[in-house]
């Protein structure tokens, strides 16, 4: 029955398979559907000759019966079809008069012949079950009328089917197609969009990072924010606890003001009467400052007699103080100060002349300007110099000398110690200041300038800039008086500034270790200060000078060591030149020998006219410096003959005790 199902036409060719696989996609299925729809419609089509009425012809070939139950498909169908082919064959068999050919199912039990009624009724209960086989037989194909027309029905619904099929077969490649296209606009849609997006995320994760980031900074600032406002709040409230205290302290100022607005008033007033008087004052003060100028006048000319009267060239002698083991370990002369000028000197113990054999008489007498004792202070040897100062503001040019032998105390008397010792240029730089300070009041102003020299081996050597190695070279002209080429005039505007420099001289200084004293110089230190006074009032101009002059040992070369004979020959040649410029100057001689050495040379304008010379002879208190102690002293008593000569037209006789 399987194989006999395959072969029926399907009616409709709609239903497939109960177990076909399930179909991978709509599409796939459709189609699969189609091919089986076509396949079914083409064995209906095929078998479609094949109607009941064909059958019905076929029955009558009792070999196609088989085939016929299996095309009907019941047992029912095939054995009512096998019983009507039976009986066809009998009818065909009785027709033709044949009974050979007795059908099967006729064979019953055995009935005699005889009996009739059980044949007849066999026969009619045959005849009963052969006419419901009939009825349902036609019944049957009554059916198989209405299963052709509703084949035929179907078979046209089929065909539509089949069109509609494919119609939709080719809407479904259309649509195939379509969704293809669309299935790769939408991907590369897809694609864009997905790109877009993650474009877009990324961006947006960024954005986040940095927010983040912002947040941060922001939270930090707020952080710093919130504290500062604290701080300003607290700040605030000082500020505000001030602002009270200073609106109290204001309206109390207020109140002060008011009062003192009403105090000024009547100041105001005293002021006017005050300036009424004030300006007779100062009528007076002119009176006064005419006056003033009048007896400065008359002050100057009355100072400079006196300095007149006192000579051109003092000469004073100071002797020095043994100094910590001098004193016991060297024999000193005998001093007597008879008076404040003259002094009587003279070896302790008496000793023999080698020559004649008898004893020496070592007794020497002088009378000078003024002696100073070892005890004598720096002051009281400045006091006489500080006229001569008060000199050199009005116009005079000044000359200090520190004349002896090395070690008689020159470098002391001229420097000194710092503080209280303080020696002649030191206390000169300070009075020139003090002065010019007082002066300032009388409407004078003073241009300060100094310069610092030595002389050594008859070599002029600048202490302001010793190294330079430029030639100094002195110059006189009757105009100008003496210039030193190339030499350093440093401007001054205080003694501290001045005390500064002469420090800085000082230590260049050319200083040389001899048997008499380590420290003692063998070269001329000159200092001058330069000082230009002007008065605005009167238009009156002083220039003057002072010239402090630490000379170089005195002493003869007979006690100098050999190396330094050189050094000894020109000190000693300067100083015998100073001593014959002076005799020259003051016996009014038409030649004055300045020019033979480079000290006078130098002093040339300071030296003679109406410049003032101070001489300060140093002398040692020693024994062993008695020959050179006298030999300064005759110095000193000559000078101060040639003063005496020129003041005195030579009528008296010198002071000067000497030998007897
Ligand atoms: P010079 O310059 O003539 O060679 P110094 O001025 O160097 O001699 O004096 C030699 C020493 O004697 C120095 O130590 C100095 O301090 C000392 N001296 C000189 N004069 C005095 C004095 N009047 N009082 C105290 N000490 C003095
Ligand atoms: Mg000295």
């Amino acid at each position: 029955m399987d194989g006999s199902k395959s072969r029926l036409p399907k009616p409709s060719g709609i239903r497939l398979p109960q177990n076909r696989p399930k179909p991978l996609t709509e599409n796939k299925a459709n189609v699969l559907e189609h091919r089986a729809i076509t396949t079914a419609s083409r064995l209906a089509l095929h078998r479609r000759s094949k109607s009941v009425s064909d059958l019905r012809s076929l029955m009558d070939r009792p070999r196609m019966v088989p085939k016929i139950n299996s095309i009907l498909g019941t047992k029912a169908a095939a054995a009512a079809a096998a019983t009507a082919a039976v009986k066809v064959a009998q009818k065909r068999k009785v027709e033709k008069g044949s009974d050979e050919v007795k059908p099967k199912v006729m064979k019953h039990a055995k009935i005699p012949d005889w009996d009739y009624k059980s044949r007849f009724n066999q026969l009619r209960e045959k005849h009963t079950v052969l006419n419901e086989n009939y009825k349902k037989q036609l019944e049957k194909l009554q059916d198989v009328e209405d299963l052709e027309t509703k084949y035929e029905e179907i078979k046209k619904q089929h065909e539509t089917l089949e069109q509609k099929s494919v119609i939709l077969s080719s809407k479904n490649l259309d649509l195939t197609k379509d969704n293809k296209l669309f299935k790769t606009q939408i991907s590369e849609r897809l694609k864009k969009n997905y790109e877009t997006l993650k474009q877009n995320y990324d961006e947006l994760v960024e954005q986040e990072r940095k927010n983040t980031e912002r947040i941060e900074k922001l939270t930090a600032v707020n952080e710093a924010l919130e504290s500062s406002l604290q701080d300003l709040t607290e700040n605030h409230e000082i500020l505000t606890m001030k602002h009270e205290k200073l609106t109290a302290e204001h309206s109390a100022m207020r109140a002060d003001y008011e009062k003192m607005l009403v105090d000024n008033k009547s100041l105001n007033d005293d002021l006017e009467k005050e300036k009424e008087k004030c300006v007779q004052l100062s009528d007076h003060v002119s009176n006064l400052k005419k006056d003033v100028y009048s007896s400065e006048i008359l002050r100057r000319r009355l100072h400079n007699t006196v300095q007149d009267l006192k000579g051109n060239i003092r000469v004073f002698c100071r002797v020095r103080p043994p100094i910590s083991a001098e004193e016991e370990e060297r024999l000193q002369c005998l001093i007597n100060y008879i008076d404040e000028k003259s002094f009587e000197i003279r070896k302790s113990r008496e000793s023999v002349s080698a020559i004649s054999g008898k004893p020496n008489d070592l007794k020497a007498e002088f009378a000078l300007d003024r002696v100073f004792d070892p005890n004598s202070t720096q002051n009281e040897v400045f006091e006489d110099l500080s006229q001569l100062v008060q000199s050199a503001l009005d116009g005079y040019d000044i000359c200090v000398f520190a004349y002896g032998q090395t070690g008689s105390g020159k470098t002391y008397t001229m420097q000194g110690e710092p503080g209280d010792e303080a020696g002649l240029i030191p206390r000169t730089i300070d009075l020139i200041f003090n002065s010019i300070g007082n002066l300032q009041r009388t409407g004078w102003t003073y241009d300060v300038k100094a310069s610092f020299l030595e002389i050594y081996n008859e070599n002029v050597r600048d202490l302001l800039n010793p190294t330079s190695g430029q030639n100094l070279e002195i110059r006189y002209n009757e105009g100008k008086g003496t210039t030193v080429t190339n030499l350093i005039i440093q401007s001054i505007t205080s003694a501290r500034e001045l005390k500064t420099w002469m420090a800085t001289a000082h230590q260049n200084r050319a200083v040389a270790a001899t048997d008499f004293n380590e420290h003692s110089s063998r070269s001329h230190a000159v200092t001058k200060i330069y000082l230009q006074g002007y008065n605005e009032d009167t238009n009156t101009r002083y220039v003057g000078s002072i010239n402090l002059v630490d000379l170089a040992g005195s002493e003869s070369a007979k006690t100098s060591a050999n190396e330094r004979l050189t050094e000894t020959k020109s000190i000693n040649k300067s100083l015998s030149t100073l001593g014959s410029v002076m005799l020259a100057l003051y016996n009014k001689e038409k030649h004055i020998p300045y020019r033979n050495s480079k000290l006078t040379y130098l002093l040339q304008s300071s030296l003679g006219g109406s410049s003032k010379t101070l001489m300060v002879v140093n002398i040692s208190p020693f024994e062993d410096c008695y020959m050179e102690t006298i030999n300064s002293l005759r110095f000193a008593a000559k000078v101060k003959e040639v003063k005496m000569v020129a003041k005195r037209n030579k009528t008296n006789l010198p002071s000067v005790i000497g030998k007897t």
